[in-house]
């Protein structure tokens, strides 16, 4: 397949462009490069440029004659989305929607989407299933929803199809160590337990040590990369005119902050320093995915199915890129 990849130079997009080069499909990848990596994917098939000029990618649509979008090109800051409501509705909405009419325009039909778990807010059941109330507690969430709707009645009035994936906490970094998680600034768990293990920062904090969970501190589903990566593969498959479908990417598998530490201390061979500190604004309690549905529906499963398989390849990018890509 013909395949355009918005944001195909981040964290979770670098990945995915890797898997479907692998699978054989042509892959034009398209990043502003303000949070992507040039190094991250290979140069030829990345194109610069900004979705607000939406007629450079509607021209690379007609050229490279698109089949498919795989949307990740959007901001993903939920302190940020609080304050600076404004950036998130224009890149995240905004942007989307122009994109997502030119699809239709250029009779692309297929479109995955870069969905997450943030769109259910403050769940009131978990494991989360897909048929959860989605109501977002900040702006990046309700951004994310709102493409979903979108998406939706696209779905409904013309030749199209989607899948959105709803990620919970992706984590990981390719198997041979190439790509890995590098953002800045880093606010990430993971990559903050290790930079505090190696020294580069003084101390992790958890940030709350009083939710009402087994050791009082968040508990997250983290999922690996590349199995974040086969599940568009599988929804790209699976997608056709008229398809609306969604599904939640996790383990089904909860770990705690204290959890994550102690699992990288023990990967690492390494102490963590840690302080405890206030709780952070908008984080729920608990976040776990139900699985179910996209396993069931698509046959995906996790290769790495434990926090500790997915915390060793984390480790082995953190130790050979201790400064990210900026090395
Ligand atoms: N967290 C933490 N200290 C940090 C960063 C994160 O205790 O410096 C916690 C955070 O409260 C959340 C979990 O770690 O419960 C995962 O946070 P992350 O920012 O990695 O992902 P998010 O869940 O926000 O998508």
């Amino acid at each position: 397949m013909r395949i355009l990849v918005t944001g195909g130079a981040g964290y979770i997009g670098s990945h995915t462009v890797r898997y479907l080069l692998a699978g054989g499909h042509e892959v034009t990848v398209f990043d502003s490069l303000e949070y992507g990596h040039r190094q991250a994917v290979p140069a030829e098939n990345l194109v610069v440029g900004n979705l607000r000029d939406i007629d450079h990618v509607d021209q690379l649509m007609v050229v490279n004659r698109i089949e498919a979008v795989v949307h990740f090109a959007a901001f993903a800051y939920v302190g940020e989305s609080v304050t600076n409501p404004a950036k998130y509705y224009t890149n995240n909405l905004i942007y989307s929607l122009q994109l997502l009419d030119r699809c239709r325009r250029n009779g692309i039909q297929k479109f995955v989407f870069s969905s997450t778990c943030a769109t259910y807010g403050v769940p009131d059941r978990v494991p989360i299933t897909e048929d959860e109330p989605q109501l977002p507690v900040n702006p990046y969430g309700n951004t994310k929803l709102a493409f979903e709707h979108a998406l939706s009645d696209y779905a409904s009035a013309h030749p199209f199809g989607f899948c959105a994936l709803r990620y919970f906490n992706a984590a990981g970094a390719a198997e041979d160590g190439a790509i890995g998680e590098d953002h800045t600034p880093e606010t990430h768990l993971i990559p903050l337990v290790f930079a505090a293990a190696t020294g580069k920062i003084p101390h992790v904090t958890i940030l709350g040590t009083d939710y009402p969970t087994p050791d009082g501190t968040c508990v997250r589903d983290y999922i690996h990369v590349n199995d974040l990566a086969a599940a568009h593969t599988l929804a790209l498959d699976k997608i056709a005119p008229g398809s609306k479908l969604a599904y939640n990417v996790g383990l089904g598998r909860g770990y705690s902050v204290r959890e994550v530490i102690a699992t990288a201390e023990d990967v690492t061979g390494l102490k963590v320093p840690v302080k405890e500190g206030p709780r952070r604004a908008g984080d729920p309690p608990v976040l776990v995915a139900s699985a179910d549905k996209i396993r069931r529906e698509l046959g995906w499963s996790a290769k790495y199915d434990t926090l500790r398989a997915i915390l060793e390849t984390a480790w082995r990018w953190h130790k050979a890129h201790p400064n990210g890509f900026g090395e």
